[in-house]
This record gives structure tokens, C-alpha cells and sequence, in this order.
């Protein structure tokens, strides 16, 4: 195709920082790239031309450059499973910065594109299964409002990989405001450059907080925004039963997106200790614990900036324990008000806290679905559900506490209805689209399945499978890398 008509229009700020950031590098070819899916309204977003891309699988398999790409993989660090180790892109490479028509910036990057100097001893590779299934949560993220990289494309590579088993090979191109994480701060503090860090600081601030980045103290400002997006983040991910599954600080982004979809999962049942993940043996990323887990996270971003904090460390590790044992509260105005939202309640009141806690203590004895449950309630604000003493007590106090607020019953529905979805990527559901294509090759139940998840708070026909528990215990689903 000619030059410029599949509206690429990249950029290279990333580039610019200190080399310490990155190794120049390009994706390694395939052997056969063929198209599995391409996310037309989000090229459409980032003003590239899908009728022309589409066709380009070679692009996506990383066996072509788009025009203007200078790929590279970033280097970073990362506790996992709270162990510091070195780490970086080892199977990714970012092309670049796709500026939009509106004036937006987005990381490019392959996800399974080939080894890179920071592979260790993985083969750079990805399976068809994972890059599928960040495909399809990463969209119904984005369709459920939540922050969060997305997905352009998965493009088969007509090679396979050895994981538990023999899988076909494929690379996903994940599209993010960017992929600076709290590992990428841990790097720099781990070359003890001061230089380097502020560098970084000053871009992250930047590029993701323009309000503050006019400030002498960089550190300080980066922190405090930081924890913001995060609080926000995470109480959106535990009002509607969302579990990452590997919360290393290498997959926590600066820009407050949602980043990294391996393990993740919904929860069906409603329980605080609910785990999917293979590799997660002591529920250190626990549904219950991610709150507490994104506090530990940005500790280690605190850390890592210490030396932009204060000149004395001493008192550095004053200021950041200060501002980390601000989250708490942090998190948990944003999740009352976001749970305040999914109940109707439009005003605060000081029991607001309890009222919600005795229903989620109820849902947790009756390993009540997290998702219908609350979508029930939205649809019969006045009904009685459960035949059910305990939650028809719960249920009159919820009512009295309705009556209080000025808002019609109507209003409360409304805002229940959309804040409340009635369609959630079910894991069983998610399963199935993912072993019919890459097992029988059939895109149907996938594309059926991406239908239905891109409106979330809608009621339509016909949907009643997709809002069926899928009946498996924690113990009984697990989740793969
Ligand atoms: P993740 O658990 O996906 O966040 O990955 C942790 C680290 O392992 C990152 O540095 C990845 O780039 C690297 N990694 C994961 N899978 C592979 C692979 N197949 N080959 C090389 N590096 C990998
Ligand atoms: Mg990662
Ligand atoms: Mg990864």
C-alpha cells in the first residue's frame, strides 16, 4: 500500500530518555503471520485505516515495520511475588508512539514478537490462548469503563510453542497510554542513578499528569498522583469481581491503566479469599488482598524515588511513609463511593459503610454470584429476591436508607443499571472462545462473545448463557500465564 494510507504516525519520546531505559531491537520474523482478530473501532480511535491494516497480517506478526516505527524493548525491574529481580521486555517490542487525530499518545507495542536481551530463559514467544484472552478481558475492561491497555490485533505466527503443552504461537499488539510501570522506576533506583530517575520522573509526570508536572519536585508530585489513579483503579476493579492474578510491581503502569492480563479472572461467588491464578499458591493476589497489594506496590515506587523525596534519606523515608500510609483511606472512599453507586445511593450517610459490608457478608455465606446479585438488585429495587430472612432485613434497612435521599426510585435504577453490569467475560465463556479458535480454528464464538461484552450494562436478547455462573470453584478454574 502506499505511504501514509494506513494513517500511521508514529513517535519516539520514550527514545529520548537515557539509554539505560532500552536496548534497540526489532521483532524476529515468522514463519506464517496470518490475522486472528483486528479491533476495528479502535484503529478507528487511533486514526489508523483498519480496511488497509487488516489485511496486513506480516505488520502484526512483526515481520514488516509500520512506516516510522523504531521498535526497541524496554528494560525494567520488578518485585514478583515480592522478590526484586532485573526483568524488561522479554518477549515484546514497542514500535513506537501512535499520535492520534485528537492529539492522544499510545504505545504500540507486539506482545510474543521474539527474544530480546531481557528473555532470560523464556523463547520471546507467546501462545494463541493468553493473547486471545487478554484480547477479549482488556476490551470488556475497556467496554465496562474501567482504565486499561487494549488490543489492536492478535496475529497468528504459523509456529508453535511448547508451554504445558504443544500451542500455536501468536503476537498480540496491545495498545497503551504507555508501558512505564513501578518496575521501570525500581531500575533506575537500582543503577542508583539520580539523573536517570528524575528523567523518568519528569516524562511520567509529563505525559501522564500534565496538570503537575510544572513543579520543583517531581518525586513527590509523581507519588501523590500516582496513588490517585491507583485508588481509583483498584476500587474499580473490586466493584465489579475483577482478580489480576500477578500484581508485581513490574505489571502495575504508572498511567493508572489496568496493564499485563495473564491469570486474571472474574469471580463468580462472592469471596474475598477467591484465587484463579496456577501460579499464585499462597494467595498473595487474592480478590480481598488487591488493595492491600497495590499499597505494598506503590511502597516500592515510594522507595524507589527516595532520592527525589529529600537530599537527607532519612528524612526521604519520613516523607514516603507518610504519603503511603495515606492509601488506605484513599482506596476506600473511592470503593464507598463506587459501591455507593452500584446500591443507588446518591447521598452519604456515616452507616452507608455498614450497609454495604452486611450485604457483602451475606452474599459471601450464601456463595451468592457477585454479578447477578447486584444486577438483580438494580432490577427489582422493590421486590423481594431471596426468600432469604437475613437479606430481607437487609433488604428493609437498604429501602429506608433509598427513602432518605431525595432522588426518585426511578434515578436510583438508572444509576444502578449503569453501574451495575449485567454481562461480565465468564470464565467458562472465556474458555470457550479460546479453545474453539485455537483448537478448531472457529473465530465464531469469540467474535459472538467480544459482541456481547463491548455493551455491558445493556439488556439485550438472547443473552441469558452469558450470564451464568460457570458452576467451577476457584479450586476448580485455574488460570495460565
Ligand atoms: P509477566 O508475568 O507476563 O508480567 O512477565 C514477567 C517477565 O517475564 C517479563 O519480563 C516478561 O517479558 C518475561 N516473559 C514472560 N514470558 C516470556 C517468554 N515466553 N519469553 C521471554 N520472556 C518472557
Ligand atoms: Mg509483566
Ligand atoms: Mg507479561
Amino acid at each position: 500500500s502506499a505511504p501514509g494510507l494506513a494513517g500511521w504516525h508514529l513517535e519516539h519520546t520514550y527514545a529520548k530518555l537515557p539509554a539505560l531505559f532500552y536496548e534497540h531491537l526489532g521483532p524476529t520474523p515468522v514463519k506464517g503471520p496470518r490475522m486472528v482478530v483486528f479491533n476495528h473501532a479502535l484503529a478507528k480511535e487511533l486514526g489508523l485505516n483498519g480496511a488497509v491494516l487488516a489485511e496486513q497480517a506480516a505488520v502484526f506478526a512483526g515481520n514488516e515495520l509500520p512506516e516510522g516505527a523504531k521498535p526497541l524493548a524496554q528494560a525494567y525491574a520488578g518485585h514478583q511475588y515480592g522478590n526484586f529481580t532485573g526483568l524488561g521486555d522479554g518477549r515484546a517490542i514497542l514500535l513506537g508512539e501512535q499520535v492520534t487525530p485528537s492529539g492522544g499518545r499510545f504505545d504500540v507495542q507486539l506482545k510474543g514478537s521474539g527474544p530480546t536481551p531481557f528473555s532470560r530463559r523464556g523463547d520471546g514467544r507467546a501462545a494463541l490462548g493468553p493473547m486471545l484472552r487478554e484480547y477479549i478481558i482488556s476490551e470488556a475492561m475497556h467496554a465496562l469503563g474501567i482504565p486499561t491497555t487494549r488490543s489492536l490485533a492478535v496475529a497468528a505466527t504459523g509456529e508453535k510453542v511448547w508451554r504445558q503443552e504443544v500451542q500455536p504461537g501468536a503476537v498480540l499488539t496491545r495498545i497503551a497510554a504507555s508501558h512505564i510501570r513501578v518496575g521501570t522506576f525500581e531500575w533506575a533506583a537500582a543503577h542508583r542513578d539520580k539523573e536517570a530517575l528524575r528523567a523518568l520522573a519528569e516524562y511520567t509526570l509529563r505525559r501522564h499528569y500534565p496538570d503537575c508536572a510544572e513543579t520543583d519536585e517531581p518525586g513527590l508530585a509523581l507519588l501523590r498522583a500516582a496513588m490517585q489513579r491507583q485508588a481509583a483503579l483498584i476500587a474499580q476493579w473490586q466493584c465489579v469481581g475483577f482478580i489480576h492474578g500477578v500484581m508485581n510491581t513490574d505489571n502495575m503502569a504508572l498511567s493508572g491503566e489496568t496493564i499485563d492480563y495473564g491469570p486474571c479472572a472474574f469471580m463468580d461467588a462472592f469471596d474475598p479469599a477467591t484465587v484463579f491464578s496456577s501460579i499464585d499458591r499462597h494467595g498473595r493476589y487474592a480478590y480481598g488482598s488487591q488493595p492491600q497489594i497495590a499499597q505494598w506496590n506503590l511502597a516500592r515506587l515510594a522507595e524507589a524515588l527516595l532520592p527525589l523525596l529529600h537530599a537527607d534519606e532519612k528524612q526521604a523515608v519520613e516523607v514516603a511513609n507518610a504519603e503511603i500510609a495515606a492509601f488506605k483511606t484513599m482506596f476506600e472512599q473511592r470503593w464507598l463511593s463506587g459501591m455507593r453507586a452500584k446500591l443507588g445511593l446518591f447521598t452519604e450517610e456515616p452507616e452507608d459503610r455498614a450497609l454495604i459490608e452486611s450485604l457483602l457478608t451475606w452474599m459471601r455465606d450464601q456463595k451468592a454470584d457477585f454479578t447477578n446479585t447486584f444486577r438483580e438488585l438494580s432490577q427489582s429495587g422493590n421486590t423481594m429476591l431471596y426468600n432469604d430472612a437475613a437479606f430481607a432485613e437487609w433488604h428493609a434497612r437498604w429501602q429506608a436508607r433509598l427513602r432518605q435521599q431525595p432522588q426518585s426510585m426511578e434515578a436510583v435504577a438508572e444509576q444502578m443499571r449503569t453501574h451495575n453490569p449485567a454481562v461480565i467475560p465468564r470464565n467458562h465463556q472465556v474458555e470457550g472462545a479460546l479453545s474453539a479458535a485455537a483448537e478448531r480454528a472457529d473465530l465464531s464464538v469469540m467474535q459472538r462473545l467480544l459482541e456481547v461484552l463491548a455493551r455491558p450494562y445493556e439488556d439485550r436478547e438472547g443473552q441469558a448463557e452469558y450470564r451464568q455462573p460457570s458452576g467451577l470453584a476457584p479450586g476448580e478454574y485455574q488460570t495460565f500465564c
